[in-house]
């Protein structure tokens, strides 16, 4: 069986991934930063519709933690096949001239270094070149890169920029070696994450704007990230669906 990654699992776009993931025949690793008790309820939901998954803690800002979950991963009797760069921070909106040093590092150390890193140990171990089987990368980027989040967030909007970057550069690196790298580059898409940048309502306030006319649900993202991941997207890669309502 396949084993599919899906960090920052436990809730929003990443649960709806993994949910859909299992549901096309994965066995699913739920990564969980904190939220052990929902990240179980998303292995709990798997299993009853007949699926394989498990929940794996790790703050991927932390890389002996990130290295202890890829260590626990190699003891499964399944190859990694997918991964899924999904867990990402924001926090209160505010301006540039509001920023310190500390939030501006504590937003790359999670969106930008943990997806490195957990791109690193992907390509170890999907790689030809280190014996590997192949394998399919989908990085989980924001329309944000292409917006720059005037007013909100622009250090995460930055970092998902970074983001863009190391999918088209690691892509064409790793292009020889069996292994696909994509994003999927959401709009405003109803999660918990908008509390956390302080305006819970935020995707309602915006969606008369959205030429589509709607904020987006999870499940609609997860559908493109599993597609980028499935062999039905064998041609593609280093590539961007834009999954954001037209905006
Ligand atoms: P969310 O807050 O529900 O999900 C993010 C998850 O990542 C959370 O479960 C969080 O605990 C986890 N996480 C954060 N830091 C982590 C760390 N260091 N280690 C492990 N897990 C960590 O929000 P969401 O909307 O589902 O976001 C999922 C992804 O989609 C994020 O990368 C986000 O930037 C991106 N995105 C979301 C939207 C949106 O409108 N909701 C739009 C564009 C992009």
């Amino acid at each position: 069986m396949k084993l599919a990654l899906v960090t920052g699992a436990s809730r929003g776009i990443g649960r709806a991934t993994a949910l859909l993931l299992a549901a096309n025949g994965y066995r699913v690793a739920v990564n969980y930063r904190q939220r052990e008790a929902e990240a179980q309820q998303v292995v709990e939901e798997i299993q009853r519709q007949g699926g394989e998954a498990f929940a794996i803690q790790a703050d991927i800002a932390d890389e002996a933690q990130l290295m202890a979950m890829f260590h626990r991963l190699d003891e499964e009797d399944a190859t990694l096949a997918v991964l899924v760069n999904n867990a990402g921070i924001l926090f209160q909106q505010c301006r540039v001239e509001q920023l310190d040093a500390a939030r501006i590092r504590q937003v790359f150390a999670t969106n930008v270094t943990g997806t490195f890193l957990c791109c690193r140990e992907a390509v170890k171990r999907m790689g030809t070149h280190h014996g590997g089987k192949g394998g399919s990368i989908v990085n989980v980027s924001s329309a944000a890169s292409r917006i720059g989040a005037p007013g909100e967030y622009v250090d995460y909007a930055a970092s998902k920029g970074a983001m863009d970057t190391l999918t088209k550069g690691l892509s064409l690196e790793v292009a020889q070696q069996g292994i696909r790298v994509n994003s999927v580059r959401p709009g405003f898409i109803y999660t918990g994450m908008h509390a956390d940048g302080g305006e819970p309502g935020r995707v309602d306030r915006v969606a008369s704007a959205i030429p589509l006319g709607r904020g987006g649900q999870a499940e609609e993202i997860a559908e493109a990230i599993v597609w980028l991941a499935s062999d039905a997207a064998s041609y593609v890669t280093g590539s961007f669906i834009d999954a954001a309502g037209g905006r």
